[in-house]
């Protein structure tokens, strides 16, 4: 499968790393550490370990080649207050005036007044069924139970979850935004990742349509009906066979390769992975399969030694750092709360379907408790109203 992702596009894939085997890299280069740490091996030998070439160079070319490569050349050179100031002076100038001195002075604030508050108008317009976008960083370590994790030996990958996405080929074709980074232990399996992922279509009711009875307590969510999933990493499947009737989903996709003639690799055990033991490009779209069809394309984005500052505390991995605000679906009768319901067929209503909040879908179709009008109605569940 990469053989056909990479085809052709070497230069365009370029943020694509080479292929890393978790376990061994991590254990050479905490092996590194240590010995440096217990020598105390001078700049110069390591650089001269890393880079051959750098025996050719003289003492002062050597010193000079150190001092070029510190870690202080990293800071930027704006430092946090400029950086503020910069941002302060930038949001004065954008903020239009509203003072009538300075409509007198200038004929055109009334004008950059008005777009200001058209601007306005139209992005609450536009968030009214939509909240923007953005990522929220979170720090969720509880710091419970035993500290038994080793800094500079243990490490953890980080993995960004991206939403589902209509796919289409050439390249106007966009992956759904990152829903979660969650970052996992390499000594962790993959389920421990699969558990923590949070998809609105695993919460989902399963009853169908509860218009009869709409207060009657939710018994089985889809996550616990269909429990089946399935990674895809480096060609090969791991499914979750926790479960004896989950279904292995990648049977029917090496079928569907069979007969076009692309090559997948073999399938394992997901609860017997551990993160470790895979070997990941960073950068590259993986996959995370369930419910079916509910694709969500995986990203391994970063990978490093635990330190000091992490929480050293093993209950705390999998741990989600970051999460972003789906689109929230408001309600089509209000425009002011989550929807909760989606409704169909309804004769009061011009829309079908019409996504409803608590409120305006009981007030439209029960009378003292009863359902009055024809239509059916189910439960709808969103992954910003879960988080
Ligand atoms: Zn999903
Ligand atoms: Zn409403």
């Amino acid at each position: 499968m990469e053989e056909i992702y990479m085809k052709g596009f070497v230069g365009r894939r370029a943020w694509c790393s080479e292929k890393v085997h978790l376990k061994s890299y991590f254990e050479k280069y905490s092996d590194t550490l240590c010995e440096v740490a217990n020598k105390r091996i001078s700049e110069i030998d390591i650089l001269q370990q890393f880079v051959p070439q750098s025996n050719q160079l003289s003492q002062e070319e050597l010193f000079k080649l150190i001092d070029i490569m510190t870690g202080e050349q990293l800071t930027t050179l704006l430092d946090e207050d400029v950086l503020k100031k910069k941002i302060i002076s930038s949001k004065k100038n954008t903020k239009p005036s509203t003072s009538s001195v300075a409509d007198e002075a200038n004929p055109s604030s009334s004008f950059s007044k008005g777009s200001y508050q058209w601007q306005r108008q139209d992005r609450l317009r536009s968030d009214k069924f939509q909240v923007v976008r953005r990522e929220v960083v979170l720090d969720a370590t509880e710091k419970v139970g035993p500290k038994n994790l080793l800094p500079n030996r243990d490490f953890m990958v980080s993995f960004r979850i991206h939403d589902p996405f209509s796919h289409t080929v050439g390249d106007n074709s966009r992956p759904g935004s990152c829903s979660q980074q969650i970052n996992v232990l390499g000594q962790q399996f993959l389920t421990a990742l699969k558990d923590k992922i949070v998809c609105e279509s695993d919460f989902q009711d399963t009853r169908g349509d509860v218009s009869e009875q709409p207060d009657a307590p939710v018994t089985l969510r889809a996550r616990e009906l269909y429990e089946s999933s399935m990674f895809y990493f480096d060609n090969t499947f791991y499914i979750d066979t926790r479960n004896n009737e989950n279904v292995d989903y990648s049977k029917t996709i090496k079928e569907w390769g069979t007969k076009r003639g692309i090559l997948f690799g073999g399938t394992k055990q997901m609860e017997r992975t551990l993160v470790e033991d895979l070997e990941i490009r960073f950068g590259y779209p993986y996959l995370y399969l369930h419910q079916g069809c509910c694709e969500h394309v995986v990203i391994i984005n970063d990978a490093r030694l635990l330190t000091p500052k992490d929480s050293l505390f093993g209950f705390d991995y999998p741990l989600m750092t970051k999460v972003s605000h789906k689109n929230l679906i408001h309600c089509m009768t209000c425009s002011r709360f989550p929807a909760k319901w989606i409704v169909r067929g309804s004769d009061r209503l011009a829309h079908d379907p019409t996504y409803q909040c608590k409120t305006c879908f009981k007030l439209l179709h029960y009378k003292n408790g009863k359902k009055i009008g024809k239509f059916t109605a189910y439960q709808y569940w969103q992954r910003s109203t879960i988080l």
